[in-house]
């Protein structure tokens, strides 16, 4: 820990040497806010608007069903899984944009336990565990319950209560790890090659969930072992809201790969209209049916900022700033029950920090009405996420004022109603 203290100025000197800064001018911010919520919902990429427009003036009005071939609609789901492929150490034609992570989860966890079944050993074909996390994304938890209690074939999830817990629960019964690379809540970062790893010693399958590590930490999905992964693209990645998630099935796995949601999009020629399923080769079988093309489009918006610099630019300057934040707020509310709920150490951090506090919940609020926007998180979790392409050393410095200032004053109310979306 630092023992000087930061001041503005520090942060406003820190701003000038930032390579990044010019890319928030390609965000769509109001004025007064500080967004540390773009871990949860990514800013607007001032491209979509005029986005949005072509596709619904020009290519819905004008070209009309036609777009389907003219203006790429049918190919989207996979040129634009093209252009996040660099993001996730995948290759082309590994990824696709499609349907919903809850979806992209179900049918990858399927695909994977069908893989373990189909195995020539009896006894790997016979394992029933699915390793995860208690801490866990609920919806990935509540899909993989779903599934199993729909195979009704005696699978089980096994959840550990702490990462350290993780190698011995990856035994010779695990049939497959589904884990989510950087959690939601505390932002631990897994070690995607060592739990990978662990799991091809123990005859398992490492499937990862990369919600908040796609856009937000540099990924090797090929070199450090996974077999399959999902994510969102609209939180780091700046898709908009509601915007279809991705799933990556690497080359090795694609014959292999076999999902229940079988729909036509899926199929090797789905206009030979055909009344049986056959899968199509490659990366296609992970798709369904027909996507929100609206939606779909406007995620090409923040992966076109993305092409301008590299994860290696955006991990360092995150890194930067959640030391920032966390330094800061040790420094300026040192006399406030706050604890620290992310790792220090760098290589465990995803990109955001966490916070505790016993009115965690009427604080965030008071935050937010200072235009301070994180969000909130079961049990006592202010979280604050933090986008290296529009967030700046000295918004980190008055978000942390601000705090200081409502903590110092109390300014927050204990009995604050809770709105449905916290
Ligand atoms: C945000 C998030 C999701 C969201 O799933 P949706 O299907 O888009 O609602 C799923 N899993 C994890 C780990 C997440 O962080």
């Amino acid at each position: 820990m630092k023992a000087t203290m930061i001041s503005r100025q520090d942060c406003l000197a820190r701003d000038q040497d930032d390579a990044l800064a010019p890319l928030r001018a390609q965000f769509d911010l109001p004025a007064g806010v500080i967004y540390l919520d773009g871990n949860s919902l990514g800013a607007r990429p001032k491209a979509a608007m005029a986005r949005a427009q072509q596709v619904i003036a020009a290519e819905w009005g004008t070209d009309l069903i036609r777009s389907w071939n003219s203006n790429g609609w049918f190919d989207l789901p996979k040129r634009l899984g093209n252009l996040l492929s660099p993001l996730l150490g995948a290759l082309d034609g590994e990824v696709v944009i499609t349907d919903t992570t809850s979806v992209n989860l179900f049918k990858a966890l399927a695909a994977a336990l069908r893989m373990q079944a189909a195995h020539a050993d009896p006894a790997r074909a016979a394992r029933r565990i699915i390793v995860s996390e208690r801490s866990n994304f609920p919806t990935d938890l509540y899909m993989a319950q779903g599934l199993a209690q729909w195979l009704d074939r005696g699978y089980q999830l096994r959840l550990v209560e702490d990462p350290a817990d993780l190698a011995q629960a990856i035994d010779g019964d695990c049939a497959v790890a589904m884990l989510t690379h950087v959690n939601y809540r505390s932002g631990y970062q897994h070690d995607m090659a060592a739990v990978s790893a662990r799991c091809h010693a123990q005859g398992a399958l490492a499937l990862w969930d990369l919600a908040h590590s796609a856009g937000a930490v540099p990924l090797d999905l090929n070199g450090d072992g996974a077999d399959l992964a999902v994510g969102c693209t609209y939180k780091y990645l700046n898709g908009g809201p509601g915007a279809p998630a991705f799933i990556w099935v690497p080359k090795q796995h694609q014959a292999a790969f076999r999902q229940p949601l079988s729909g036509w999009w899926g199929h090797g020629a789905p206009f030979a209209m055909e009344p049986s399923f056959v899968p199509a080769d490659g990366i296609a079988r992970a798709l369904c049916g027909t996507q929100p093309i609206v939606s779909l489009a406007l995620v090409e918006c923040g992966l076109d900022i993305f092409a301008q610099t590299s994860m290696a630019a955006i991990r360092a300057k995150s890194l930067a700033l959640t030391d920032l934040f966390i330094a800061l707020v040790e420094q300026r509310c040192a006399s406030h029950p706050l604890g620290l709920v992310t790792p220090r150490e760098h290589a465990r951090r995803g990109s955001q920090a966490s916070f505790t506090h016993p009115h965690g919940y009427a604080v965030m609020q008071a935050l937010i009405a200072r235009g301070v926007i994180g969000d909130y998180r079961e049990p006592a979790i202010m979280r604050f996420g933090f986008t290296p392409l529009y967030t700046s050393f000295a918004d980190v410095w008055d978000a942390v004022e601000i705090l200081r200032e409502i903590l110092d004053t109390q300014a927050y109310d204990v009995d604050a109603r809770r709105d449905a979306v916290t």
